[in-house]
């Protein structure tokens, strides 16, 4: 064990912190966290963490959600500077006028937004339960934002109207995966089984065997009968793919698809992060509320017990 990773883990201890990291994260960084997960596996993790720091290894709007979802724990971010692209292509007024165009429709936020944009919201959702979320909803038109291909994708599963807020808002490592790419790479790898994320391209879904979040990709791969797989998300999935499904193997489908911000996070900003107990994550409290009461309705609508309440 280097003496980086040996500082880490001595800090984190005497602090009683926990440390938190996206699958997407670079692999020296997974190894040292106490959980890796994807967006909806981390913030239940972060709801039933008890403890007096939380370090979250991911972008922005993650480390925010955490600090909404757990008033307790003092949130940390190693690095402010690591923001999700797509995050940023959102903003309370693009709700708002929205709202205003369809005041029937309920607006329904992916997690992947900034905490103001989803305190607009009637229900937050990860890509792992966007598609039982909205057909658990009443109405049949329903808004949707920020990333337009979540969009389609919800609309083409669950047979609704699901308007994009923007119109054209996407994830830019997902709409890296090309289906004339695609097509050429299953055409080498005759055997492998094509799994994608909701984010790529419908063009792109269209040609896969499975598609869903990186839990639920996963979950597949780790029951599927067969051992080779293409993968259509981030590459950083693969690290821990390669960890816990033993036997299995993993070609990416685009070597390009690399969250720069994700891979901003290393082991000496989590070390300093712990040192010096920065960067510390707060969220408006009138906000947060918001948050929450958009999540209560999530649970709500999916008909199981809310996080908190196991705590
Ligand atoms: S992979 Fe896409 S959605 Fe995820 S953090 Fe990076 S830019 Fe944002």
């Amino acid at each position: 064990m280097n003496n980086t990773v040996q500082e880490i883990n001595r800090l984190k201890e005497g602090l009683g912190a926990i440390i938190l990291a996206h699958n997407y994260q670079p692999p020296e960084v997974q190894d040292v966290a106490d959980f890796v997960g994807d967006s909806l596996e981390l913030s239940i993790k972060a709801m039933q963490i008890d403890a007096r720091f939380i370090v979250f290894c991911g972008v922005d709007f993650m480390a925010e959600q955490a600090a909404v979802i757990n008033e307790g724990s003092v949130i940390l971010h190693p690095d402010p500077e690591a923001k999700c692209p797509m995050a940023s292509m959102i903003s309370v007024e693009d709700i708002r006028r929205a709202r205003e165009r369809h005041p029937k429709a309920p607006v329904v936020i992916y997690v992947n937004s900034p905490a103001v944009v989803k305190a607009e919201a009637d229900y937050v959702v990860t890509s792992a339960n966007a598609v039982d979320v909205v057909s658990n909803i009443s109405s049949d038109t329903v808004l949707f934002g920020p990333d337009r291909h979540l969009a389609e994708y919800i609309a083409k599963k669950t047979g609704k109207i699901v308007i994009p807020v923007p119109e054209d808002c996407y994830c830019p490592v997902h709409v890296k995966f090309n289906p004339n790419e695609i097509k050429v790479l299953k055409s080498i790898y005759k055997d492998h089984v094509f799994i994608a994320h909701p984010e790529c391209p419908a063009s792109v879904r269209a040609l896969a065997d499975f598609v869903g979040s990186t839990s639920q990709m996963i979950k597949f791969v780790k029951s599927c009968p067969n051992t080779r797989f293409l993968v259509g998300t981030e590459v950083g999935i693969i690290y821990r793919m390669v960890k816990e499904c033993v036997g299995k193997s993993f070609v990416p489908a685009s070597t390009s698809a690399i969250c720069e911000d994700m891979k901003k996070i290393t082991l000496e900003k989590l070390l300093q992060s712990l040192r010096n107990k920065l960067y510390r994550v707060e969220v408006d409290k009138e906000v947060a509320i918001k948050v929450r009461k958009a999540l209560k309705n999530t649970f709500d609508v999916l008909g199981v017990e809310s996080p908190w309440s196991k705590k």
